[in-house]
């Protein structure tokens, strides 16, 4: 089967042939019909989440397939179960890594990998949804709408009419600005570096977008609303500056919620700090995928979605096949897609 695997580090992906190995205890052979490509992958590119000893490696978090065959022990799928698969760890057996051959010899990989025609997956990655939820949506439910909602909903828990100001406007971000409405949240800021995001950002639902590469976001803040601070601020671009220059807008009762991670050794600065004493006293906090509980949100997630409240529209800029899946990630480099879905 085909499989995109990171041979070396900030290096593109080979699109290579691997062979699949038998079903472990607590392993499922998942058919991968669709992949997103999130954020974590490039941090797994540049050798940044602790993973450069294990390369030649398989990669991708967040997909839908169908469930091809189970190992033994396996109760919660079966045979041709459409399947949501997701990092979070859900119901069901944690198995040992899977294992394939890549130009004849064994390389382990992750417990979940997506960027592969078939993959050999835990039973805790995958969570079976109803045979008619839409691919894409179970794609994006995977990691990057999952954790944008639980962010909100559940680590940041937005108050109605509370201020967010999301940080990025790549995919997850925008998923965090459609979860912001959803929470009846206002206004919802979105910031970003480009001014090519702002049409984005305002069409899923942000009230002021402002591009802080050319503009004050305080002045901007003061100047459309009148406000100086801000309730929940979510962080995704992991950028030093971007969270330093963001950290004393928050408000008295203020929850700052950290996704974006900065680099292994990196140091911030809180400047001022004595301003995080300041009202009820400021929550700072590094969410490990908004709390994303898999086997608890998804069936909640799917009955909102079909019951057409939570909408996803406009939130999927590409769609590519495996072989393409180098410009797929240049294009995310760039800042120029919100989300990408590799087609199998
Ligand atoms: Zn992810």
């Amino acid at each position: 089967m085909k499989a995109a695997l990171l041979e070396k580090i900030n290096g593109p992906l080979t699109v290579g042939d691997v062979q699949l190995t038998d079903l472990l205890f607590g392993q499922v052979l998942v058919k991968v019909l669709v992949s997103g490509i999130c954020g974590a992958q490039l941090q797994e590119i540049a050798g940044n989440k602790g993973n450069a000893k294990f390369v030649p490696h398989l990669l991708g978090h967040e997909g839908c397939g169908i469930v091809e065959a189970t190992g033994v022990g396996v109760t919660n799928v079966k045979k041709g179960d459409k399947v949501i698969m997701h990092w979070r760890k859900g119901d069901g057996i944690e198995s040992d890594f899977p294992s394939y051959v890549f130009n004849g010899k064994v390389i382990k990989s992750g417990k979940i990998t997506t960027f592969n025609e078939y993959s050999i997956v835990s039973e805790n990655r995958i969570t079976p949804v109803p045979e008619d939820t839409p691919n894409e949506f179970c794609a994006l439910l995977g990691c990057g709408l999952s954790t944008a909602l639980g962010t909100i909903n559940d680590e940041a828990n937005v108050k109605f009419g509370e201020s967010v100001m999301i940080i990025g406007a790549g995919g997850l971000g925008l998923n965090l600005v459609r979860a912001a409405t959803l929470a009846s949240a206002h206004p919802i800021i979105s910031v970003d570096i480009y001014d090519h995001k702002k049409e984005m950002a305002e069409s899923l639902g942000a009230h002021l977008y402002i591009n802080a590469a050319t503009h004050n976001i305080q002045n901007e803040l003061q100047k459309k609303f009148g406000m100086r601070e801000v309730d929940v601020i979510v962080e995704t671009s992991g950028s030093k500056q971007a969270l330093e220059n963001s950290l004393p807008l928050l408000s008295g009762s203020g929850r700052y919620i950290m996704i974006g991670q900065p680099r292994p050794g990196e140091s911030v600065e809180l400047l001022n700090a004595n301003h995080l004493f300041g009202g009820e006293g400021k929550m700072i906090k590094a969410t490990q995928g908004g709390r994303f509980s898999p086997s608890r949100d998804i069936p909640r997630y799917v009955k909102l979605y079909k019951a057409g409240i939570l909408n996803i529209d406009n939130i999927i800029t590409h769609r590519v096949k495996l072989d393409k899946i180098n410009d797929a990630i240049e294009l995310v480099r760039k800042g120029q897609a919100s989300r990408i879905l590799i087609e199998m």
